[in-house]
C-alpha cells in the first residue's frame, strides 16, 4: 500500500518473459484491474449469499469483455482460447465463480466462432451459421445477454461416452425440446441457456449432437433445486428442466454435427474450465506470501516469515505455482485443431495438474498461515472451498485425465491387447 492508494497487482504471466502479444498484455492487464478494484470487493457477497454476481457482469459488459471471443468482423474483441484463459485466469484470482460462470458464456462465443471456422463444414451450412451467430453475438454486443452451458445429465452423456438424453425433436419452423440438464451454471440469471442435445431419431448418436440457444424465458423451461454448495456459490448451479420448448431453426448456434468434429478435432475446448482454478492458484500463493509477511489488510501486521518452516511451505507452494503455470501455459500454446497425440496427452496432464494444485496449494495455504487465517473475513477459506471443484467438473475430471493418460499413454488409436 502506498498511502490510501492500491497498488496493482503484478501479473501472472509477466508479458516480456511470457512473450505474451499486445492483445494478451491489454486483456490480462484489464481483467486484473477489474478483478482488483471491483471483483475482489465483491466476491464474499455472492458466496455468503450463493449468489450470482450480476453486478461483475454489467462490469464485463461494459468493458467489452463479454464479446471476448466474438471475432472481430462482427465487432467483437476476437480474442483466440489462449488470450481469452490468460484473461479469464486474472479474474480467477479476485472471484472464483465470476471467471467460472464467464468460461461457460464465453464458450458459446469461442465455440461458435474461432473453433467453427477452424472445422469443414458445407458451403450452405457455412450461410447459416454465419447469419446466424450474427444474431448471437448482436444480443451479446447490444443489449449484454448472458449465455449458460448447461451440457451435464447425471449420466455418462457429458463425459463424452453417451449421446446427450435431452432431445431436439423437429416439427415445422424448429424444434421441440424434451429433458433435463443438472448444475447449470447461471440458472435463472443468463439470458440465454446454450443447451447441447441429440437429435431424436430411432437410434441415438453422438454425431447427431445440437447446439441451441434457447430464451431462459421460454415457455416450458422451469429451473429446480436447492443451491447450497460446499464452493464456486456464485454459480448458482441449479437444475434445468425443458418440456416441449419450441424453438426456431435459427436458435441453432452451430450447425447439427459440427460440435461432434469439434469434440474430435479441437480436444483442447475442455480445457477452457482450468483459467478460473490457474487463478485460485495464484491468488493462494499470493495470499500467503502476504500474510507471513505481516501484510494482509485487516489483519495485524504480524511477520511470520522468519520461521524456516514457513518458509519450506511456501518454497513448496512456488514449485508448484511455476510448474502450473509452465504445463498450462504450453497447453495454451498447443490449442489448435488436430493436435497432435502429445499435444492431446499434455491436455490431460495441464488439466488434471491445474485442478489439484489449485486445491493442493489452497490447502497448504491454510496449514502454513495457521488459524486466523480461515476466518469468513479473508478470501482464503473461499479459495479453498472452490478450489475443490475443479477436479468434479466434466468431461474432463481429474479421475477422467487419469484414465485418458493411462490408456493413452500405453495404446495406439485402435489398438486392443488379444
Ligand atoms: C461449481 C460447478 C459448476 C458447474 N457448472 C456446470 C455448468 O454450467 N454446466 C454443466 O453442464 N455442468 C456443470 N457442472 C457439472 C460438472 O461438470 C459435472 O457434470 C458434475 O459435477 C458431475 O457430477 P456427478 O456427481 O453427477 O458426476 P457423476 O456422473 O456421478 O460422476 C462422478 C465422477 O465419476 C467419474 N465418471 C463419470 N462418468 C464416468 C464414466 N463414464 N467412466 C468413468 N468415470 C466416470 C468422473 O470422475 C466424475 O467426476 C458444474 C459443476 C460444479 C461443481
Amino acid at each position: 500500500m502506498a498511502g490510501n492508494k492500491i497498488e496493482p497487482d503484478k501479473p501472472m504471466f509477466d508479458p516480456d518473459s511470457w512473450g505474451l502479444t499486445k492483445q494478451q498484455t491489454d486483456l490480462t492487464a484489464l481483467a486484473r484491474k477489474l478483478g482488483q478494484e471491483k471483483f475482489a470487493g465483491r466476491a464474499e457477497k455472492w458466496d455468503r449469499e450463493a449468489i450470482f454476481p450480476m453486478a461483475n457482469y454489467k462490469d464485463l459488459h461494459k468493458s467489452g469483455l463479454l464479446g471476448i471471443c466474438i471475432p472481430k468482423k462482427y465487432k467483437g474483441l476476437g480474442a483466440d482460447q489462449k488470450t481469452y484463459a490468460l484473461t479469464a485466469a486474472e479474474i480467477g484470482r479476485y472471484c472464483g465463480a465470476t471467471a467460472l460462470t464467464w468460461n461457460m458464456h464465453v464458450a458459446s462465443c469461442l465455440w461458435t466462432g474461432s473453433l467453427a471456422d477452424d472445422l469443414p463444414m458445407s458451403r450452405e451450412q457455412r450461410k447459416n451459421h454465419n447469419r446466424r451467430r450474427g444474431i448471437h453475438y448482436e444480443r451479446i454486443l447490444k443489449k449484454g445477454a448472458i449465455y449458460a452451458q448447461p451440457f451435464s445429465e447425471g449420466g455418462a452423456a457429458a463425459a463424452g461416452f453417451r449421446p446427450f438424453g435431452t432431445l431436439a425433436t423437429k416439427v415445422e419452423g424448429g424444434w421441440l425440446i424434451n429433458g433435463k440438464k443438472i448444475f447449470a451454471s447461471l440458472a435463472g440469471s443468463a439470458d440465454y441457456y446454450g443447451v447441447l442435445c441429440t437429435e431424436d431419431k430411432e437410434i441415438l448418436s453422438r454425431k447427431d449432437t445440437m447446439y441451441f440457444g434457447i430464451p431462459a424465458n421460454a415457455t416450458g423451461i422451469t429451473i429446480e433445486g436447492d443451491w447450497d454448495p460446499l464452493g464456486m456459490r456464485g454459480t448458482v448451479s441449479r437444475n434445468l428442466i425443458f418440456e416441449n420448448v419450441f424453438v426456431p431453426e435459427d436458435a441453432a448456434l452451430m450447425p447439427k454435427g459440427i460440435y461432434f468434429e469439434a469434440v474430435v478435432r479441437w480436444p483442447h475446448m475442455f480445457t477452457s474450465l482450468t483459467p478460473s482454478y490457474m487463478g485460485i492458484a495464484q491468488a493462494a500463493y499470493d495470499f500467503t506470501v502476504n500474510y507471513l509477511r505481516g501484510e494482509v489488510e485487516g489483519t495485524p501486521p504480524v511477520k511470520r516469515r522468519m520461521y524456516p518452516t514457513k518458509q519450506h511451505a511456501v518454497a513448496e507452494m512456488r514449485i508448484m505455482l511455476e510448474q502450473t503455470k509452465a504445463v498450462w501455459f504450453q497447453m495454451l500454446n498447443d490449442a489448435k485443431p488436430n493436435p497432435s497425440k502429445d499435444e492431446v496427452l499434455r491436455a490431460y496432464v495441464a488439466q488434471y495438474t491445474v485442478m489439484e494444485n489449485s486445491n493442493e496449494m489452497a490447502q497448504l495455504a491454510i496449514r502454513t498461515c495457521g488459524g486466523q487465517s480461515i476466518l469468513k473475513s479473508l478470501p482464503l477459506e473461499r479459495l479453498y472451498r472452490d478450489s475443490r471443484c475443479g477436479g468434479l467438473m466434466l468431461p474432463w475430471t481429474s479421475e477422467l485425465c487419469i484414465d485418458k493418460l493411462g490408456r493413452e499413454c500405453l495404446y495406439e488409436r485402435g489398438e486392443e491387447d488379444d
